[in-house]
């Protein structure tokens, strides 16, 4: 695949405002915030997209979420809620192709989602 901007943040050729790292994942704030806490939490490995998932990445998209539970409980939002979202594609509006999982929090979110 391509190279993405968020492929440059996780080899640190890219600034980015970082949050949490380890040897699998990533976590930085969102250049364009929707929400006043909004962290992009990122895996290492460039996968484009929640279709491109393979069997051996099921450790992996766990890291993923316990990141951002965790980075939820760092920023305060825990027991308020909050939410996360991973968009794959056109119609859901995807548009780095790089695997993303989106933790928003900080504000009553509406549902169903726009
Ligand atoms: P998507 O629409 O693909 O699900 O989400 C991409 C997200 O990446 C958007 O919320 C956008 O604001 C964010 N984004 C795009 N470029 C950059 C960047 O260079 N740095 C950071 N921190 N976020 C970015």
């Amino acid at each position: 695949m391509t190279d993405t901007i968020f492929g440059r943040i996780a080899r640190g050729e890219q600034a980015a405002d970082l949050l949490y790292e380890d040897e699998d994942v990533v976590a930085f704030r969102d250049i364009n915030p929707q929400a006043p806490i909004h962290i992009l939490v990122i895996p290492r490995k460039p996968i484009a997209t929640l279709n491109a998932l393979e069997p051996q990445d099921a450790e992996l998209i766990g890291k993923l979420f316990l990141a951002a539970a965790r980075i939820a409980a760092q920023e305060g939002i825990a027991e308020r809620g909050y939410r996360t979202v991973i968009n794959c594609n056109a119609e859901a509006g995807q548009t780095v192709f790089h695997l993303h999982l989106h933790l928003l929090g900080g504000r009553p979110l509406q549902w169903p989602p726009g």
